[in-house]
């Protein structure tokens, strides 16, 4: 067990202050992360944009006592705390994990390579975890941080480890080597595509292979010529000497030549792919439940690796033909009774658990939340020590109700019975449970499904799942909080950031995106409608969030849910502050919008006297910020208008913030603006469409993920001949043999119209099939006479990553906006963090 002094050495660190020596188990880097105070050890993290140390005040207020730090905090400030004092926090933090990782003594897999690291990571899991006992990277926890935090999971219990790493520029590796150092290494492939960080692809290779440098044996496949010869140059460096123990040694896999593992046939049929080889001169094979050629190498990796773990080959043909799926990504679907289900029924380990139990704290929507939960199938500990430690793990992360299903967890339910908080009822199987299952007892609640996937939950999943009309908009979450990073790092240091949910978040729901920022510590929420507002108080949000258009009628909501109202008129400034006085309240926080020269709302230079008057030293008005909109800001042709735009407001706004006598945040800048004129930035930034994977500008545009995909099925097929006609009115004619698809979409979903015949495409089987015929309130035929094979209940993918929205608003001649809020309530929304 380490405590502060024994880290304090390590790190050769000086220990500012000791008050006591408790024990530390867990490091945490985010604050909004921490579940047990007493045995965590922050480790603030300073970035050009963030500096962690701010959030020390308040862990130390929760209970934690340990922390590293590079920048003093005052004397006194922490009087129980245990304070190491580093120069840098981050390489503190290498340091600690790469001494801890130096006290086990058993094999540990380093994967690296562009594609496939977590695949090949979790399928090593399933094929593995019979024989070991594993720990491995959470999720793609591969970076400079998600690497140590994976590797300080290793305990005495681990027989095996399996950790990947990634790198995005020159430098690295060198340090995940050092916290990872790998006795066993696996180079999935190289992807050509972009070397970001790095001049070509051999420095990037070169880089990645500095993972291996103190390993004995290397596994790759020798049919990426390039990877091929360098990884033979760095083995003349690093390799095995003749005649002396340890160094590189490879083992080789290869489609085409001579290798260890040489494979003969790739063979594809109904969904299986039969893989056949010579291994030492002896026929062998496998056989998976995967036609893809990713999956094929990823199975090939795992294969020559069980094969170095000398695993017979009756033993790996009977796992790998039950290889299954891997769960990339956490959904969160509309369940029965208002209630929101997470379905992640693919595994039952501690780590995993902690990752599905972080996603559904987050959940605010519903007042309680409820885990149904399978025996813990893998775990050195004695049942006893596990269940009571995943009993205060629930207690923790604020679970209301627990149902445990598994001969194990059965055993030991008196871990949970004993929290009061808690409520629990427990099963030997699945079956028990859905015998006696009542659809009643779920109501209004968040469902966490985590279970091992012999347990076969996703029949569970079944019961509670809404049944939902067949086309969905997918949103993923992980890519709206990627987008808003990208945003905040183009942020001068200390700007606030005003995300913009209206329109139900441009139509991507409200409460699911509205809880992620709050999450994610973005300052203020926008919403166009006061009941958009109250929507999101409703479930559970509870950043300030400013209402756009405040009709006199919903004056009552504003105060009574504590929205902010714009207010951009001396008439609704008077009407507001008499509402206020009858309510009996002061200081109610209001946002003045100017006129810049949009000429839409706002208060224009001449009302600012006046303005200035009737809000100095108002006691029932408190001005919360002082804004303006740009019309247009990302148009380069219109630089002039926007530079107008920023002098007027800066003009009028000075003139309004001298007269109140307080500090007021001034803000202009939409997405585009906040790349385009860093220096109308001020004090916050409104950040829409951006926020959902859209940019004007091309630069800004590639660093965005996107982030819904609208995707429908086919219902029907239809063979025709020529002079067959399809749909309304009869305009589309067929000139030969032709094959149309029906697909479950219409202009009542927000599939526009004027997409008719032709003018819209849509992905079926990956290629894009124009719109035949005209599109009807519910259905689109499709022209898929050129797509082979076809079929009833195939996927259609209307706009997502292969089909951008931005190009089926060009196809309709309208701007990403009108198409993302124009999807209709009726089409289910998805979401799923990956
Ligand atoms: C919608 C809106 C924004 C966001 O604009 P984007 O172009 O989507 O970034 C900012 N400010 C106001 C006042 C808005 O109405």
């Amino acid at each position: 067990m380490y405590n502060a002094e024994s880290i304090s050495k390590t790190l050769k660190g000086e220990l500012l202050q000791q008050t006591g020596n408790p024990g530390i188990e867990h490091i945490l880097l985010d604050s909004r992360k921490l579940s047990f105070p007493e045995t965590s050890l922050f480790i603030p993290l300073v970035s050009s944009r963030r500096n962690a140390h701010q959030y020390m005040d308040e862990l130390y207020e929760k209970g934690v006592s340990n922390f590293i730090v590079s920048e003093a905090p005052a004397q006194g400030k922490f009087p129980k705390a245990n304070i190491i004092l580093v120069k840098d926090t981050m390489a503190a933090l290498h340091t600690l994990v790469a001494s801890h990782r130096l006290q086990f003594h058993i094999p540990v897999i380093g994967i690296t390579g562009s594609n496939g690291k977590t695949i090949v990571k979790e399928w090593l899991y399933q094929l593995l975890e019979k024989d070991y006992n594993i720990v491995r990277s959470p999720k793609s926890y591969n970076s400079q941080i998600g690497v140590p935090l994976s590797v300080w999971q290793m305990k005495a219990e681990h027989n095996i480890a399996i950790f990947e790493a990634g790198i995005s520029q020159p430098g690295e590796m060198e340090h995940l080597e050092k916290i990872i150092r790998p006795t066993i290494g696996i180079f999935t492939n190289i992807g050509e595509a972009h070397n970001e960080g790095f001049l070509n692809i051999r420095q990037k290779i070169n880089e990645k292979l500095v993972l291996f440098s103190k390993s004995e044996l290397l596994i790759y496949c020798k049919d990426y010529p390039v990877l091929n010869e360098c990884v033979l140059n760095f083995h003349n460096v690093v390799g095995r000497k003749e005649g002396q123990d340890g160094g590189l040694q490879l083992f080789t896999w290869s489609r085409k030549t001579e290798a260890d593992l040489r494979i003969i046939s790739v063979d594809k049929n109904d969904n299986h792919t039969r893989i056949d080889a010579l291994y030492k001169n002896e026929p062998i094979h496998i056989s998976i439940p995967f036609v893809d050629e990713g999956s094929v190498e990823n199975a090939i990796h795992c294969w020559a690796l069980m094969m170095h773990l000398g695993i017979d080959q009756s033993v790996i043909r009977q796992r790998m033909d039950l290889l299954g799926n891997i769960a990339m990504r956490l959904e969160l679907k509309q369940g029965i009774n208002n209630c929101s289900v997470i379905n992640d029924s693919y595994n039952s380990d501690l780590g995993s658990l902690k990752i599905a139990l972080e996603f559904l704290q987050q959940q605010q929507q519903h007042p309680s939340r409820t885990i149904i939960l399978s025996d813990i199938l893998q775990s050195g500990k004695s049942d006893a020590s596990l269940y009571e430690e995943v009993a205060s793990l629930l207690q923790q992360k604020g679970i209301n109700k627990v149902i445990g299903i598994g001969k194990n967890i059965f055993r030991e339910k008196k871990s949970f019975q004993q929290i009061i908080s808690l409520k629990s009822s427990f099963f030997q199987t699945t079956e028990e449970f859905i015998q006696q299952f009542n659809p009643q007892d779920f109501q209004h609640e968040t469902i966490l499904l985590k279970g091992a996937r012999i347990f076969e939950f996703e029949r569970i999943g079944k019961l509670l799942e809404q049944k939902v009309h067949q086309t969905i908009l997918e949103i993923n979450l992980s890519a709206v909080s990627h987008n808003v990073k990208q945003y905040q790092a183009l942020l001068k240091p200390g700007t606030k950031l005003m995300a913009m949910v209206k329109a139900f978040s441009y139509g991507s729901g409200s409460f699911e995106i509205a809880n992620l920022l709050q999450f994610h510590g973005v300052d203020y929420l926008a919403v166009a409608y006061a009941d958009e507002g109250v929507e999101l108080r409703r479930t559970g949000i509870t950043m300030p969030i400013m209402v756009m258009n405040p009709e006199p009628s919903s004056f009552d909501a504003i105060l009574q849910w504590n929205l902010e109202p714009e207010i951009y008129s001396l008439h609704l400034l008077q009407q507001f502050e008499e509402e206020v006085q009858i309510a009996g309240k002061t200081g109610f926080p209001v946002h003045i919008k100017l006129d810049t020269g949009m000429h839409r709302l706002g208060f224009e230079k001449k009302d600012i006297p006046e303005l200035a008057r009737l809000l100095s030293e108002n006691p029932y008005l408190k001005v919360r910020s002082i804004f303006s909109h740009l019309a247009a800001s990302e148009d380069p042709s219109k630089d002039e208008l926007t530079r107008q735009q920023g002098k007027h407001f800066f003009e009028m706004s000075h003139e309004l913030q001298k007269a109140l006598g307080y500090f007021v945040i001034r803000h202009i800048a939409n997405s585009a603006a906040i790349q385009r004129h860093p220096d109308l930035q001020l004090d916050m930034v409104r950040l829409g469409i951006g926020m959902y994977g859209v940019d004007s500008g091309t630069e800004m545009q590639e660093q965005l993920r996107p982030v819904s995909t609208l995707k429908t099925t086919v219902s029907q097929v239809k063979h025709l001949t020529a002079g067959d006609t399809v749909g309304y009115g009869a305009k589309w004619i067929a000139k030969g043999p032709a094959v149309t698809a029906t697909v479950r979409i219409g202009y009542a979903d927000g599939y526009p119209r004027r997409l008719s015949n032709g003018v819209g495409k849509m992905l079926v089987r990956g290629q894009l099939a124009p719109v035949a015929g005209v599109i009807a309130m519910d259905m689109v035929m499709l022209d898929v006479t050129l797509i082979p094979e076809v079929t009833e209940g195939d996927e259609v993918i209307v706009f997502g990553e292969h089909l951008p929205v931005q190009q089926l608003a060009a196809w309709a001649e309208t701007i990403p906006y009108e198409i993302l809020t124009g999807i209709s309530q009726r089409v289910k929304r998805v979401y799923f963090e990956e």
